[in-house]
């Protein structure tokens, strides 16, 4: 079968690469649709080994339940997508509702698993979940980026006049602005690229060029979706005292934080990094998210290695690969 492999930090079409075969509460899912982003392009840098990719749609066409998990045997021959986060669920993490920290988890396509850029590819049953027959593939592929803004939007309380600022101009800013101004926040997206700012018109969300505002200490959320020291530091001159800073992404090694603001405003600051995905295959259903707009191009599977470079470029949206 074919798959985009990546081996020492180069990315290849594979043409035969093995089939693989559901090891126990495993399922082999045949990916329809698929997407291609910068955390792809990252696993590249990292020199990551193996078939990459984390982001699909399929269909399971073999199962491998253990007696007694009903469940997971009814997810045969359905269409589904998934977490691609792995926890062990064995450790004292796992049992005790942590599953998100464990410490031996695995990720597919990006740490100690191969990703699902391939005809066929494994994953655990349990992290699988099934889609209505009325959400297209290109809708539900963005069910773990929906899933993310979800997660952090779940840790945060919104109520009366709730003033949002989002940093950022990427999927996942443009996506928490959607789901904050559905929850009747007041919202703003604060960005660098005009032609990506330009799409929140079109959801009622105002935007303007993230230097041309002043950190006036008068935000209650500021989500900063970009990642980087500088825009860490711009949430804490937006947010108001006692607000709240959201981490969507970890800025690099050696950047600090500015810890006297933190003290002095009694900020509180929220690192989120889970996927909320059977809700946001609700969320994406009921038709309350708008991410068709987010597509930037779609390429054929064989063009994966391509659009993994492309994917690293700074501004890019989401690309698709068709993989039926
Ligand atoms: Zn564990």
């Amino acid at each position: 079968m074919k798959a985009i492999r990546c081996e020492r930090g180069s990315v290849v079409l594979d043409e035969r690469a093995p089939a693989p075969t559901a090891g126990a509460g495993e399922a082999v899912v045949e990916p329809t649709r698929l997407a291609v982003n910068a955390e792809d392009a990252m696993a590249v840098g990292a020199e990551f080994s193996g078939v990459l990719g984390h982001e699909f749609v399929g269909r399971v066409v073999e199962i491998n339940a253990p007696a007694g998990h009903a469940s997971h045997a009814r997810l045969m021959g359905k269409r589904v997508v998934g977490s691609a986060h792995t926890p062990c669920g064995e450790c004292e993490r796992c049992r005790s509702g942590l599953a998100l920290h464990c410490a031996h988890a695995t990720v597919l396509g990006i740490r100690g698993r191969d990703g699902c850029f391939a005809q066929r590819f494994t994953i655990p049953a349990a992290s699988l979940v099934p889609l209505p027959d009325k959400l297209a593939d290109d809708q539900a592929i963005f069910a773990t980026t929906v899933g993310r803004v979800l997660h952090a939007a779940r840790m945060l309380r919104v109520e009366g006049k709730t003033f949002v600022s989002v940093l950022g101009d990427g999927p996942v800013a443009l996506l928490a602005a959607q789901v904050m101004a559905r929850r009747n926040a007041s919202v703003r997206l604060l960005g660098t690229r005009e032609e990506n700012m330009e799409l929140c018109t079109k959801w009622g969300v105002k935007h303007r060029a993230q230097h041309e505002v002043g950190r006036r200490h008068d935000q209650d959320i500021v989500f900063d979706c970009s990642g980087t020291a500088e825009t860490a530091s711009v949430a804490l001159g937006l947010v108001r005292p006692r607000g709240v800073v959201v981490l969507m992404r970890a800025f690099g090694p050696g950047a600090s934080l500015p810890v006297e603001t933190i003290v002095r405003d009694e900020v509180q600051v929220l690192g989120s990094r889970g996927c909320a995905v059977a809700e946001a295959v609700s969320e994406l259903a009921a038709g309350r998210v708008d991410v068709l707009s987010l597509v930037a191009r779609r390429l054929r599977f064989e063009d994966g290695p391509q659009a993994i470079r492309a994917a690293g470029e700074p501004g890019m949206l989401k690309i698709l690969l068709d993989a039926a």
